[in-house]
C-alpha cells in the first residue's frame, strides 16, 4: 500500500507527532461536498467520513493506512481530533464573521499571543496551541463573534485539505507543522476562557459536556454560513460596550464585532439557534433572567415576533433542552412547562425587542467611519448616535424597522446624560430625513419606538 497521496502522507506525519487523524469528506472542484448531498451539504468539506466522527481518530499508522480508509484518502480532507486526545487547542478565526476584529479586541484586553503554529483556512486562520490539561470546551463564538475554540470534543480540518473556496488549508511559513513551534496559551487567555465557561483545569466536566455530545453539535451545526450554534455557553447580557468609548465606570471592552450577515435575515429556525446560544444560562440562578432575554431577542425578529403562542412554546422548549444540556439536570430549578410560562410572560413584557442588536450596533459605531451626513452635526455624540443608527439598519437588513429606547442609548452612551437628550437628537435626525419613525413607542417608555434609517447604509 503506497503512502503516495499527499493527504495520506500528511495524515501519517500528523499521527507521528501524536495528533489523532481521521478522514473528512473533501470538496469537489466545483465547491460541492464529496458526500452525496453535494452542494446541499450543510458542512461542505468539513464533516467526518467515518461512522463515529473524530472518535475514530487515531495515531496508529496501520489503521490510517488500512483498507477501511485506503480509498478515502485520495479525495478526503484530513481531520485532526483536537483536545486532550492530540494535546491541542485550536483557535479558529473566521474573517467573514469578523473574527479578526474580535481577536484585536481580545489582544487589546488580554495581551499578545505567542507565535504558535498557524494555518490559513478558507477564510481565516487556525492557531494551534498546546492543550493546557483539564478540560477545554469546543465552542462557537464563545469569546467573540467569529472566534471558535476547537478543543475537547472537537476537531479541525488540517492542511493540505481543500476548502470549498478552492483554497487549500496551508501552514504559514515559519509557523508551520515542520518549521514552527507549538506554544502554550498565555495564562490571561486561559483565565478568559475560564470566565466564559470554556475552560476548567479539572476534568470533571467531561461527563456532561464531553466528546460524545460535542461531536453531535459539531456535525449538526458547524455550517458554512457560520451561524453561531447552540454549543456556545451563555454570557452576561448587555456585555458592556461602554469602555470602548472611553467612558468611566464600565467593565470589559466588547469582544463582539459586527456580523457579516444580517442576523435578522436569518431564517427563523436559524435565528432561534443563534438566540439560544446567546442566552443559554451559565449558572444555576440565571434561568429566569436568561429566558427573558431569550424572549426579548426573539421578539426582535420580524417573522418570529408574529408567531402564535403554539410555535413560541416550541422555541421555549428548545431553549430549555439546551439549558439543561449546558448546566446539567439538577441545576435548572424549573420544569420545561414552568420555564415556558416564564418565557411567555417575558414575551408579553418586552419593551425593547431584539436585545443584543442594539449593543452590536453601538459597539460597531465606535469602530466604523461615520456616514457622510454626520458632517452636518457638531457634537461627537450626535455623530456616533447617527453611526449607530446606520449600524442598526445594517444589522436588521434593508427596510426592516428596528427598535431603540432612549434609556437604552443612555446606558450605552453615557455622554448622553438624559433620555430626553437622546430623544431630541433622534427628532433632529427625523426632521433631517435621516430617520423615519415606523411605530411610536408608548409615552411612559414601556415600549420602544421603532425606526428606519433612510440613507444608504453603505454611505
Ligand atoms: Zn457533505
Amino acid at each position: 500500500m503506497s503512502d503516495t497521496t499527499p493527504m495520506l502522507r500528511q495524515a501519517l506525519e500528523y499521527a507521528k507527532r501524536g495528533w489523532a487523524v481521521f478522514p473528512v469528506w473533501g470538496c469537489r472542484s466545483n465547491g460541492a461536498c464529496r458526500c452525496y448531498k453535494r452542494k446541499a451539504c450543510p458542512n461542505i468539506g468539513k464533516h467526518p467520513w467515518t461512522d463515529h466522527g473524530f472518535h475514530d481518530a487515531t495515531t496508529d499508522a496501520k489503521r490510517i493506512r488500512a483498507r477501511k480508509w485506503k480509498n478515502k484518502w485520495p479525495t478526503a480532507n484530513i481531520g485532526i481530533a483536537t483536545g486532550a486526545t492530540s494535546g491541542l487547542v485550536v483557535l479558529d478565526i473566521d474573517s467573514l464573521k469578523g473574527g479578526e476584529q474580535a481577536m484585536a479586541a481580545l489582544i487589546a484586553k488580554l495581551g499578545r499571543l505567542p507565535k504558535t503554529l498557524k494555518v490559513r483556512t478558507g477564510h481565516g486562520w487556525h492557531l494551534y496551541f498546546e492543550h493546557p490539561g483539564g478540560f477545554v470546551k469546543t465552542s462557537r463564538d464563545a469569546i467573540g463573534i467569529g472566534l471558535d475554540i476547537r478543543a475537547d470534543g472537537g476537531y479541525v480540518v488540517a492542511p493540505p485539505s481543500l476548502h470549498r473556496s478552492g483554497n487549500h488549508y496551508e501552514w504559514t511559513p515559519g509557523r508551520g507543522f515542520a518549521d514552527g513551534t507549538l506554544e502554550k496559551l498565555p495564562r490571561r487567555w486561559l483565565e478568559e476562557l475560564g470566565r466564559m465557561g470554556c475552560y476548567t483545569d479539572s476534568t470533571d466536566r467531561t461527563d456532561r459536556a464531553g466528546p460524545h455530545r460535542q461531536r453531535k453539535t459539531t456535525q449538526d451545526d458547524s455550517d458554512q454560513r457560520g451561524h453561531p450554534t447552540t454549543d456556545r455557553p451563555g454570557r452576561a447580557p448587555g456585555h458592556d460596550l461602554v469602555e470602548r468609548s472611553g467612558q468611566p465606570g464600565s467593565a470589559t471592552p466588547p469582544t463582539w464585532s459586527r456580523l457579516s450577515a444580517n442576523i435578522l435575515e436569518m431564517p427563523a429556525k436559524e435565528f432561534i439557534k443563534w438566540a439560544i446560544a446567546r442566552t443559554i444560562p451559565y449558572g444555576p440562578s440565571q434561568r429566569h433572567h436568561q429566558v427573558f432575554l431569550f424572549a426579548k431577542t426573539l421578539r426582535g425578529h420580524p417573522e418570529i415576533s408574529q408567531w402564535e403562542p403554539a410555535l413560541l412554546m416550541k422555541a421555549a422548549e428548545a431553549w430549555y433542552k439546551a439549558a439543561v444540556r449546558n448546566l446539567g439536570e439538577g441545576q435548572i430549578k424549573a420544569s420545561c412547562d414552568e420555564n415556558t410560562e416564564d418565557f411567555l410572560e417575558g414575551w408579553e413584557n418586552v419593551h425593547t425587542p431584539g436585545v443584543g442588536i442594539v449593543e452590536h450596533a453601538f459597539a460597531a459605531a465606535v469602530r466604523e467611519e461615520p456616514p457622510k451626513a454626520a458632517d452636518d452635526f457638531s457634537d461627537e455624540r450626535t455623530k456616533r448616535l447617527l453611526t449607530a443608527c446606520r449600524e442598526m439598519q445594517r444589522l436588521v437588513g434593508d427596510g426592516q424597522p428596528w427598535y431603540l429606547s432612549t434609556r437604552h442609548v443612555c446606558r450605552l452612551m453615557p455622554e448622553f446624560e438624559r433620555p430626553m437628550s437622546v430623544y431630541r437628537i433622534l427628532c433632529l435626525f427625523e426632521r433631517r430625513g435621516i430617520l423615519e419613525v415606523v411605530e411610536p413607542g408608548s409615552p411612559a417608555g414601556r415600549k420602544a419606538t421603532s425606526y428606519r434609517y433612510l440613507l444608504p447604509v453603505d454611505g
